[in-house]
């Protein structure tokens, strides 16, 4: 850090320390950067606290494809932080119908393009897999190697490890960009280049960048330890994460590795506040009954909403704002950000520093959102 006319200067100031900010902090600190970390809450408390941390490669769109496997090959260098609970349960999308289990072969080709694994699971093998899903589902396809993690910690992971490399956290609300850098809440200034990081609340900052909030509920139960054994979905989860509806939900189930599960997912638009609403937990529940109705017999423990970010087309903005030399956005990862994190921080540090990037950072240049406003 330095001093000029009693303003500090540092060579980032990252606002925001979701899992974007901290991933953001770590890669621009390994690279020798002076950090500044500005956050008013907890470390990760924001949209990271309430989310399942499944590390899944979703195959639909070839952009977001590249970045969920360009992260989770960086991933591979957490699986064995303690605190971040890091387990390899794998994933296990299920086929309802026929005609959804035609299409996995389709599926597992455009993830082997990307040297994703992926394997078709007939009817016999998905109940010797998972005992308790319902009878009569048609199979599905397993991806053994993907994982899920505890996002908060790992957030503050990220941080603890840039903090151990000269980084600066200040716990304040960052209430301007200003020429030279931000003010905070306290009226102090900090001097240079800015990174936003800050999710749903972008606008507040960076109006011209367009970001939507899409609720979402989850439920955990007690600890029952065994009754499911992989991140189950069902194949039509795309159409609820990809889709347009003002509410949608699918069945996504994750054994934790305390025993509890985690059972999700709902998605909301125009949903401002943060109360559970039951009629939507009620939908989401029916849904999963559908697929594993053992889990009626199950206690819940606790149902919370969090906010996904959402950009204007769906992918995130990682990159320079248009039209400011030293201004820097990371932000609008809907419900991928666990998982893409560690690329996307990787790919802004490495424009921010004029490296090559290891993935083509075109199709989540904030550019295409300001141009199209
Ligand atoms: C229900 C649910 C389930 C999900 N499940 C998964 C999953 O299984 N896998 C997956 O990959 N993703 C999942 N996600 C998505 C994931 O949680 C998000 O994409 C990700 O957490 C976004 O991280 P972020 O750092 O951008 O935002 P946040 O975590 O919201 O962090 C933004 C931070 O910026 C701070 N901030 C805001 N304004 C300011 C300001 N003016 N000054 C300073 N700081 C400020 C906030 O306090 C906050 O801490 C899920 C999301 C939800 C809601």
């Amino acid at each position: 850090m330095g001093y000029r006319y009693g303003v500090k200067r540092y060579d980032l100031i990252i606002v925001g320390a979701g899992i974007i900010g901290t991933a953001c902090a770590d890669a621009a600190s390994e690279h020798g950067l002076r950090v500044a970390v500005v956050e008013p809450g907890p470390i990760g408390g924001g949209a990271t606290a309430s989310a399942m941390g499944h590390l899944v490669a979703m195959d639909d769109d070839p952009a977001e494809l590249a970045l969920a496997n360009y992260s989770l090959a960086l991933w591979e260098n957490f699986t064995h932080v303690a605190p971040i609970e890091y387990s390899r349960c794998g994933t296990l999308w299920v086929a309802s119908t026929a005609a959804e289990y035609a299409h996995i072969p389709q599926k597992i080709a455009r993830l082997a393009s990307v040297g994703v694994q992926a394997e078709l699971i007939d009817g016999e093998q998905l109940y010797r897999l998972e005992p308790a899903l319902a009878p009569g589902l048609c199979g599905g396809m397993r991806v053994p190697r993907e994982a899920v993690v505890y996002p908060p910690a790992m957030a503050r992971h990220l941080l603890d490890r840039a903090r151990a490399r000269g980084a600066v956290l200040h716990a304040q609300r960052v209430t301007a960009i200003t020429q030279q850098g931000v003010q905070l809440d306290d009226q102090t200034r900090l001097a240079g280049p800015v990174l936003v990081a800050t999710g749903c609340a972008l606008p507040q900052l960076l109006p011209q960048l367009p970001m939507r909030a899409r609720k979402g509920h989850l439920v955990i139960t007690d600890r029952y330890p065994g009754v499911v054994h992989h991140q189950l979905l069902e194949l039509g989860y795309a159409d609820s994460a990809h889709g347009d509806a003002d509410s949608s939900v699918a069945f996504n189930v994750q054994p934790r590795p305390t025993g509890q599960i985690l059972i999700g997912s709902s998605r909301e638009y125009g949903a401002n506040t943060a109360e559970v609403s039951m009629p939507m937990v009620q939908r989401m529940l029916a849904r999963t009954f559908r697929y594993l109705p053992a889990l009626r017999q199950l206690d819940a423990l606790r149902i919370w909403t969090g906010f996904r970010p959402v950009s204007a087309d769906g992918l995130p903005y990682l990159g320079r704002v248009p039209e400011h030399a030293n201004l820097w956005v990371a932000a609008g990862h809907e419900g991928l950000g666990i998982t893409t994190s560690l690329g996307s921080a990787r790919l802004v540090i490495d424009q921010y520093l004029g490296r090559a990037t290891a993935i083509d950072p075109r199709p989540y240049d904030p550019a295409r959102a300001v141009a199209s406003a």
